[in-house]
């Protein structure tokens, strides 16, 4: 056999779509990109003959690989290669719970099931059903969310830097909103505080230093109406004379203090807490804001946690707080602002608030996801970050022994070591950067092979399986692991 035989053996693309197989996934899909993949592969193959270095080489072609059956085979394979989402599931085995690379918090079922509920057909999203009329979305959670944290009202935009954006828009434009200087946080990518309040229109005072920043400070920097009045009666250079750099002053708008949530300062340091901010906010008539980042609910203090909650921090007397749908509350990606509902009310009229809106998938998954926190112990058991951070040491060993023995059935036992290991887990998403979680991992081996090349590996199968190198051995922590997806990872060894 010669090259030349081999190419008129090339089936042609009509008698390859006439294999039962085709047919019947050409018509659940699509005929169109079906056929384009049988094209794809014939003219694969021809290229391969073609490349083929003399007859001899052709002799010892594989011609069975010519047969229609064959030919379509490789085409559904094909056909479903490129059906692969950009946007799909991988396993978090890095123990980082929050991890912002793979999506940030998974949502409860409860959340999923109410999403697909939502979004399959029409819903209530503008709609008061009882009225018969136009209804506004800004008062699908309010409630809920009034009911959990104290707040008088709430509402919910894209994220919590949006979140930042219109408070700061609404209550800040062309006002001055102080700072301390120990909280001019960079949160991650282009998130700056002093950069979004630039392009807020507020103007930022900054007060204290890096370390220590007292409750006078605030107040030393507060510029009411009437001194800015007063200065300003006396001429512009009065005006200007006010400030050292001789910039110009404006009225004060608000008093903001942000959660440190990606680092801590440890030493020589003080900071006023949110009970003097609003002690010296109120006697000025000034609201005070606080941008809290990871929106945990619950005290969790007893799981190692010592960061402050929404309702904690509402109680304190604060007008505003704002943070995440998807760190430590567990939802989907949205920004929540909630407080006094003088300042609520601003912000739902502001034009802003129509472009950072959220849509219905959002809205679903946030509402049911709230609603497990109307009893603490079913927010612990069903939202799987809180799960996440309450497993008990026992459950996760026994987590990561019965991985072991799964991975080992999975891999045949030659060549394989596999241990449980001791680990220490993060909240990460930079939430509590300083927090360890003792936690248990399955160390996984394979001779001849680096911890490298097994963790590139486990990047390869179907379900990508992300795993962490520490000292050079490749560990699976469990902690992040779901219970069902445990065989996943399991079968990410077979054939290893
Ligand atoms: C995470 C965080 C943000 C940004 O929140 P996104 O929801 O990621 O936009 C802003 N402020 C603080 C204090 C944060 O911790």
């Amino acid at each position: 056999m010669n090259k030349k035989d081999l190419l008129r053996r090339l089936p042609k693309i009509d008698e390859v779509m006439k294999q039962e197989s085709l047919l019947l996934l050409a018509n659940d899909t699509s005929a169109l990109l079906v056929t384009d993949a049988v094209r794809d592969v014939i003219s694969d193959m021809r290229g391969q003959i073609l490349a083929l270095e003399d007859d001899a080489g052709a002799d010892s072609f594989d011609i069975s690989l010519l047969e229609p059956g064959r030919i379509a085979e490789m085409a559904a394979a094909r056909f479903e290669e490129n059906e692969q989402m950009n946007l799909y599931p991988v396993i978090n085995a890095t123990g980082t719970i929050l991890h912002t690379n793979l999506g940030r918090a998974p949502l409860c079922r409860d959340a999923l099931d109410n999403v697909m509920k939502v979004s399959e057909g029409y819903s209530t999203l503008e709609y008061n059903v009882e009225k018969g009329r136009r209804g506004s979305r800004h008062d699908l959670v309010g409630d809920l969310i009034a009911e959990l944290t104290g707040a008088e009202d709430a509402m919910v935009v894209n994220n919590n830097a949006a979140a930042t954006m219109i408070v700061l828009a609404t209550l800040g434009k062309g006002k001055e909103i102080v700072v301390s200087r120990g909280e001019l946080v960079e949160i991650g990518g282009a998130f700056r505080i002093p950069d979004i309040m630039r392009q807020s229109g507020a103007f930022l005072q900054e007060v204290g230093t890096s370390n220590k920043t007292k409750p006078s400070d605030y107040e030393n920097a507060i510029m009411s109406k009437e001194k800015l009045t007063e200065l300003e009666s006396r001429g512009r250079e009065a005006a200007l004379m006010d400030d050292p750099r001789g910039t110009r002053r404006f009225e004060t708008g608000a008093l903001m203090k942000v959660h440190r949530s990606n680092f801590d300062v440890l030493g020589f340091t003080e900071e006023a807490t949110l009970e003097e901010l609003v002690e010296i906010g109120h006697r000025h008539g000034l609201p005070v804001i606080f941008d809290m980042g990871n929106g945990l609910m619950l005290d969790m203090s007893e799981f190692g946690l010592n960061e402050p909650n929404v309702p904690a921090s509402l109680a304190t007397g604060i007008d505003v707080i704002l943070f995440s749908g998807d760190k430590l509350l567990g939802g989907p990606q949205a920004g929540i602002i909630a407080g006094k509902r003088e300042y609520i009310e601003a912000m739902k009229k502001h034009p802003l608030a129509r472009a950072l809106r959220v849509d219905k998938m959002t809205f679903a998954a946030l509402e049911a996801t709230l609603a497990k926190y109307k009893d603490r112990s079913m927010a612990l058991r069903d939202i799987p970050v809180l799960s996440m951070i309450s497993a008990s040491e026992d459950e996760m060993k026994d987590r990561a022994e019965r991985l072991a023995d799964e991975i080992r059935k999975a891999a045949g036992s030659d060549g394989i070591y596999t241990e449980t290991v001791k680990v220490l887990d993060q909240i990460g998403g930079g939430s509590a950067p300083m927090v360890r979680l003792p936690g248990w991992a399955v160390a996984v081996g394979l001779e001849g092979r680096s911890a490298d090349s097994i963790e590139r590996r486990l990047r390869k199968v179907e379900v990508p399986v992300i795993a962490r190198i520490n000292e050079d051995r490749l560990l699976l922590c469990v902690r992040t692991i779901a219970e069902n997806e445990l065989d996943t990872v399991a079968a990410a060894f077979r054939g290893r």
